[in-house]
């Protein structure tokens, strides 16, 4: 009983916070991975990436952030989106997610469900929240759709996080990474066995008011059980000073066997993990306004 009861209380206060779709955030990420397919850049599968993005925001203000940047394979053209949406606060929250799949040096053909897939379908999904409710009551909250996220031969500090790099350099020099009071990073929260870890390379009192907000549904068992050090497209942030928490679930499938590889398929995934991702950014945003 006692079990009964705390399960409806914790209903009764969901009420009052936001609450995300999962299960559209879900239908999003599938129609995303089905039409686009592997997706590096370069590829036809970026490109429908691209045109896929482009479509959902087309009524809203975005930002395409072309740039063209050496990499281990030569010169390349890499694209970020950024959907805008004004707040009455003096202050930007940025949600990112990157949207591309591995540049396929070692023949990877891989779909990334999850790894780009997921979290640009919960960003997709996120942007009905805001969308038609500008100026938002709070800080302006930028949706970051980054390009050239995955290294393209192998991990370093310079072949990785193309897109937020770049866009980090340029928000740097013109001002706008003063006005950015947290950066909310998404990826590969799709994963039906969701275990989001706490990244020690991410600000500690951001993450702690992302326990805040998973804790107010119940969500908190599924944050920061263990400990990472995760490099991603926050790293250029906090190394300007940027606040950021860096929400990546690294254990996917046994021993993360699925990630980078064929297996990351859209069977892997569920809506309540979406759901958890959604309704803990979300929260997590509403308390920033707050404070
Ligand atoms: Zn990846």
């Amino acid at each position: 009983m006692a079990a009964v009861a705390a399960a409806s209380l914790s209903c009764a206060r969901a009420e009052n916070l936001p609450q995300f779709d999962g299960a559209r955030a879900l239908a999003i990420t599938r129609q995303y991975v089905d039409s686009t397919g592997p997706r590096w850049i370069g590829s036809p599968g970026h490109a429908r990436a691209e045109a896929f993005i482009r479509a959902q925001f087309r009524h809203d203000d975005v930002e395409e952030d072309t740039f063209t940047t050496n990499t281990p394979a030569g010169s390349m053209t890499m694209h970020n989106f950024i959907v805008k949406f004004p707040g009455k606060k003096d202050g930007i929250i940025v949600v990112a997610s990157h949207y591309e799949t591995n540049y396929p040096l070692r023949n990877i053909h891989y779909v990334g469900a999850n790894d780009g897939g997921s979290t640009t379908g919960l960003l997709i999904e996120m942007a009905d929240h805001f969308r038609g409710k500008t100026p938002l009551d709070g800080y302006s909250v930028w949706l970051v759709f980054t390009d050239g996220e995955e290294a393209i031969k192998s991990w370093s500090d310079s072949d990785s996080v193309y897109g937020s790099k770049h866009l980090a350099e340029k928000w740097q020099a013109d001002g706008t990474l003063r006005r950015i009071k947290a950066f909310l990073l998404a990826d590969m929260l799709g994963d039906r066995d969701l275990d989001v870890q706490r990244d020690m390379n991410s600000t500690p009192w951001l993450e702690d008011l992302v326990l805040q907000a998973a804790t107010q549904y119940g969500w908190q068992s599924y944050f920061f059980q263990t400990r990472t050090y995760d490099e991603d497209d926050h790293i250029p942030f906090i190394k300007r000073g940027v606040p950021c928490a860096d929400l990546i679930d690294l254990n996917y499938g046994y021993d993360n066997a699925w990630w980078h590889t064929a297996d990351d398929t859209m069977d892997k995934l569920s809506a309540k993990s979406l759901t958890i991702a959604g309704d803990t950014i979300l929260e997590t945003i509403r308390l920033l306004d707050e404070r």
